[in-house]
């Protein structure tokens, strides 16, 4: 699960839980004192960033627990494994890297090539 989608997750859970007690957006920013269009990010797929604070705040407006609106299955940050074809080594790339590798291929809008440790094959990355 990368940034995005945990975000994303939180979100949906919000939403679910306004909407199980009825209250429409505008309500939840009005008791939480938030702005429309941050409630309104938040519940949506943008990449709308938000406090721990923050969604503990909702999850007092909303009557519920901030776990509950935490994602229900572990975050796992799982690295990323690239098998050289070449000689068949698997290259571990640690999360941070590869999220690295992912603002940079993003930035450049290049391809991201690695070489092999073991035999120094060029491997094209897809990120
Ligand atoms: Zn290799």
């Amino acid at each position: 699960m990368n940034d995005i989608q945990l975000y994303n997750e939180i979100g949906k859970n919000i939403k679910k839980a306004r909407r199980s007690l009825g209250i429409t957006q505008e309500k939840l920013a009005e008791i939480t004192n938030y702005s429309l269009s941050f409630i309104a990010n938040i519940e949506s797929n943008t990449y709308q960033t938000f406090s721990v604070s923050a969604i503990n705040n909702i999850a007092k407006a909303l009557n519920t627990s901030i776990t509950n609106l935490l994602p229900k299955n572990p975050i796992i940050d799982e690295p990323l494994v690239i098998k050289c074809l070449k000689c068949n080594y698997n290259i571990t790339l640690p999360t941070e890297l590869d999220k690295l590798l992912n603002n940079i291929q993003e930035m450049t809008n290049k391809k991201i090539r690695l070489t092999c440790p073991i035999c120094h094959q060029k491997i094209n990355v897809d990120i």
